[in-house]
């Protein structure tokens, strides 16, 4: 029986082992399963070194273990160790740990089209802000340029990737949010925004509008995007589009993107 997880602390309100299932289920993969791993840091190596020989094959790494994982790895992929973050691990027969990142190339597949021709503004420096740097540099965007709350770690992370850092939001054609502003609800929307150092008009500078964080409806970022007719991912499709990477990676079969999008509780159909 293949076993698969994702390893994070906190990890409970992870929606990936309900979008896993969804896979299984529609693929008739009736013997996979998926299951929440919480870990917290002091066991994350032990533990992760123990799974391949319990029965896993791979599992999907989130906060705060992505470095964690690569540093783990006895092989990594030239974008997870460009990035410096890992999100899906392989477990190999004889213990052997191999590391990648879909979540760069998902951000990509999540836009639905090329950023070639496009300037693009990521907001954050966390893992998931380099991860997106390196992404949209790789797929050629004409330039990227990084803005966070704390100064100093845009500037190491613009000198580590080769962009540009930014002083305050300015205006682009695509803007990526990669802090976690929005995960809590504020009192307002022009509360939360501020905390981005943007207005609600300031948003309708941007044509598209990716907003790594997901909850229940749209985030007072994706909200304000949307009433300038601004083209809007959600963090749920970030979310789905990297999943189907590692689905695709572990079982080298099309992953089922609808099924994936109803298990990760996006309602409708893109087709
Ligand atoms: P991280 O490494 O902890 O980075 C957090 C970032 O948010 C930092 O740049 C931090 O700025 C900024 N930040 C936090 N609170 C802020 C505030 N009140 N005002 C302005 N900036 C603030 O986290 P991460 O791994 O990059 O993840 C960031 C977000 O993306 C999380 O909400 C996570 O859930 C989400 N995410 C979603 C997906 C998906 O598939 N949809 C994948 C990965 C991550 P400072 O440097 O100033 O502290």
């Amino acid at each position: 029986m293949p076993r698969l997880g994702v390893i994070g602390w906190p990890v409970a309100h992870s929606r990936s082992p309900a979008m896993f299932r969804a896979a299984f289920a529609a693929c008739a993969m009736r013997d996979w399963s998926y299951q929440a791993l919480p870990l917290p840091e002091e066991l994350f190596a032990q533990t992760v070194r123990a799974l391949g020989a319990s029965g896993f094959l791979g599992a999907n790494v989130t906060i705060p273990h992505k470095h964690a994982a690569l540093e783990i790895a006895d092989e990594a992929s030239g974008p997870a160790r460009a990035i410096g973050a890992a999100n899906t691990l392989t477990f190999g027969r004889g213990g052997a740990i191999e590391a990648h990142n879909t979540d760069a190339p998902g951000l990509i597949a999540a836009l639905g089209r090329s950023p070639q021709k496009m300037t693009a503004l990521v907001l954050g420096a966390g893992g998931s802000a380099r991860a997106a740097v390196w992404a949209l540099r790789d797929a050629g965007a004409a330039s990227v340029s990084v803005w966070n709350r704390t100064p100093e770690r845009a500037l190491e992370l613009a000198r580590d990737l080769g962009v540009e850092a930014v002083a305050k939001p300015l205006g682009a054609d695509l803007l990526v949010n990669c802090t976690s502003v929005g995960l809590q609800r504020s009192a307002t929307d022009a509360e939360a925004l501020n905390q981005l150092e943007m207005t609600a008009d300031q948003v309708g500078r941007y044509a598209y509008v990716i907003d790594l964080v997901y909850g229940d409806g749209p985030t007072p970022l994706l909200a304000a995007a949307q009433a300038h007719g601004a083209v809007t991912v959600g963090g749920l499709e970030v979310l789905v589009a990297q999943g189907a990477l590692s689905f695709e990676h572990w079982t080298c079969r099309a992953a089922p993107h609808e099924a994936m999008r109803h298990g990760a509780g996006i309602e409708g159909t893109t087709d």
